[in-house]
């Protein structure tokens, strides 16, 4: 019985070794202090909108690995239903998994959710050939979180934060600092997170919002809540993957993907916002910095505001009830203040300190010469005991 106990623990002790192999590759950051937006022009994500709009979900998981811990139900299952809901792009993301365009889908892009921890610090990451399988399976940082966004983030991709206010997702703090990475799902089945969309907004991230059911099977009520509308110029990949970059898409909590409204212009103009939808709706709700209300219209399809200085950004909300539906929300992308009119994605800058990343990385190696002399210690003590009796050397251990 002592002996498998000892088996289980030395598995047990084993694993845990092996997870922390990967914090080797940690890199120590300095962050520079993030500055909000600034400047007397704005990025206006809806300034010019192509003829195209795609209903979207990037968030959603198969059956994969004998149904352990991703959907309940087939890839042509999954489809079956967004399609019977009218979606042009239901992506599937399994866990560090590529469902391959294999199924005749009209439109594809390759998704996963990347992320092997307990605290649920997930990211999906759209348009990569392969998964990057690199994780940190126990407590990360902001500082291993910066790693694991630098560690997949390359100039074709999308990578979004998925659900940030779920378990231990994503901090106030780490929302300040985090950079190299494009959007934020602010909506899901999972976790609302628009107030930590807010607070890397008002840190100067020019992140999207995105809306995703992740839906892990077919039930009634699983999927069709949240989901994104892509204004595209053409419906190629590259097109959709472009104008995500430029935020030109928005996010939108409802009942079975059903859209309740449209928008038809947003513009800036001499610091006046304008925003025209295609039908009244029950309310629009500007927010600014922090998530501060700044104007509201009801029942009308429009609205328009002077933009104060100390107004970093603004986004709307449209807010229309319906008896069948109970309600729909959706976010529209902010306008961003920048000096020119150009878009600069991130407020802050992280560099690695390579004395502190080698400092920390030698702390970890000590900490395992440490573990493995403990376990060494444990195991071998009968041994040790019987040699030192053998030589006759009478030692406490
Ligand atoms: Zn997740």
């Amino acid at each position: 019985m002592k002996k498998i106990a000892k088996i289980i623990l030395g598995i047990v002790l084993g694993l845990f070794l092996l997870g922390t192999l990967p914090y080797y590759q940690t890199r120590i950051y300095d962050f520079s202090e993030p500055q909000p937006f600034s400047g007397d022009a704005f990025y206006n994500p809806y300034q010019k909108l192509g003829p195209h709009w795609v209903k979207a979900n990037f968030h959603a998981h198969s059956i994969l690995h004998f149904g352990l811990a991703n959907g309940d139900n087939t890839p042509e299952e999954m489809y079956a239903v967004y399609d019977s809901m009218n979606y042009d792009l239901p992506c599937i993301s399994n866990y560090n998994s590529i469902l391959p365009d294999t199924y005749n889908r009209k439109l594809y892009l390759s998704a996963y959710e990347h992320g092997f921890n307990g605290g649920a610090i997930h990211q999906l990451v759209l348009n990569n050939k392969e998964p990057v399988k690199f994780y940190f399976p126990f407590w990360q940082s902001l500082h291993h979180k910066q790693t694991v966004l630098e560690q997949q983030k390359s100039t074709d991709n999308i990578i979004v934060l998925a659900h940030p206010n779920y378990k231990t997702g994503y901090s106030v703090n780490d929302l300040a600092y985090l950079s190299h990475y494009d959007m934020f799902e602010g909506i899901s089945a999972r976790a609302s997170s628009i107030n930590l969309w807010d607070v890397a907004l008002s840190h100067g991230h020019a992140v999207w919002v995105s809306g995703n059911d992740d839906a892990h099977n077919t039930r009634f009520g699983v999927c069709g809540v949240c989901w994104n509308m892509i204004n595209a110029d053409s419906l190629s990949p590259e097109s959709l993957i472009d104008n995500l970059k430029k935020g030109r898409s928005y996010a939108t909590r409802g009942w079975i993907g059903q859209e309740m409204n449209q928008l038809v212009s947003l513009s800036v103009d001499s610091n006046v916002y304008s925003l025209v939808l295609k039908h009244a709706s029950d309310s629009i709700i500007l927010k600014s910095d922090g998530g501060k209300i700044v104007a509201v219209a009801t029942q009308t399809n429009r609205i328009s505001y002077t933009i104060p200085a100390e107004d970093s950004y603004v986004r709307a909300e449209i807010f229309d009830t319906e008896s069948w539906n109970t309600y729909t929300k959706t976010y529209l992308n902010p306008v961003i203040r920048t000096p020119n009119g150009q878009l600069s994605k991130h407020g802050n800058t992280a560099e690695v300190n390579r004395f502190k990343t080698y400092a920390w990385r030698g702390g970890l190696l000590l900490f395992h010469l440490l573990f493995i002399g403990l376990i060494y210690y444990f195991y071998k003590k009968n041994a040790l005991r019987r040699i030192a009796q053998k030589i006759n050397f009478k030692i406490i251990w």
